[in-house]
């Protein structure tokens, strides 16, 4: 959004594909960037995404290929490509399993990663608890503790030996 709002000043022509008419920008800059968009500033390829790139014997961009969700495409004429990803968070079925959610997410036991359901535990980003955060090193601390909560599920009447890898290796694959 802001790279479109910057160079639509000096850029000969800028053209924005986006997978959804909304944007998470301020409101601001999504109302400035229709009124380019109106004025033919700026070319709307909504709802695109990119498919392809097409380029010269030089290795230089020439052409940007979008596609919509039908499988239809637009070839756009390009110099230059500025790639950004965004996330859209969707739970999907997840949504309808009888989980404790909170706004998109699965609210679970920090202690175990148990999502409301006997059985059913959530880890990483899709979980949420007090103090939460989106972090690989947290997705990997909450395997841990969830492995330890489904344990007991898995191996009744087993005794859980806790281990360090350092000390004991890797456990072979059996
Ligand atoms: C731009 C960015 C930079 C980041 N940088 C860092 C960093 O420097 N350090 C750090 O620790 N963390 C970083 N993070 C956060 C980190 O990426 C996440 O915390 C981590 O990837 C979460 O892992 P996850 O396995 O829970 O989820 P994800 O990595 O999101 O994996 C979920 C997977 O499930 C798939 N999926 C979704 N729905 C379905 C479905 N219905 N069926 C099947 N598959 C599905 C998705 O395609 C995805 O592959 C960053 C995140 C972003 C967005």
């Amino acid at each position: 959004m802001d790279w479109a709002l910057s160079l639509a000043e000096v850029a000969a022509h800028v053209a924005v594909i986006h997978r959804r008419s909304k944007f998470r920008a301020a409101p601001e800059n999504v109302a400035r960037l229709q009124s380019l968009a109106l004025c033919g500033a700026v070319e709307m390829i909504i709802p695109y995404q990119l498919h392809g790139l097409e380029g010269d014997d030089a290795g230089r961009l020439t052409a940007v290929i979008a596609s919509d969700l039908d499988g239809g495409e637009r070839r756009l004429e390009a110099d230059v490509l500025l790639p950004f990803f965004g996330l859209s968070q969707n739970l999907g079925p997840i949504a309808k399993w009888g989980l404790n959610l909170d706004r998109n997410h699965v609210a679970v036991d920090p202690a175990t990663g148990a999502a409301g359901q006997p059985g059913l535990f959530a880890i990483g980003d899709i979980v949420t608890y007090p103090g939460k955060l989106k972090l690989i090193l947290s997705g990997f601390a909450e395997a841990a503790a969830a492995a330890h909560a489904i344990f007991p599920l898995v191996h009744p009447g087993e005794a859980l030996h806790f281990e360090y890898s350092t000390t004991q290796g890797i456990p072979a694959a059996s």
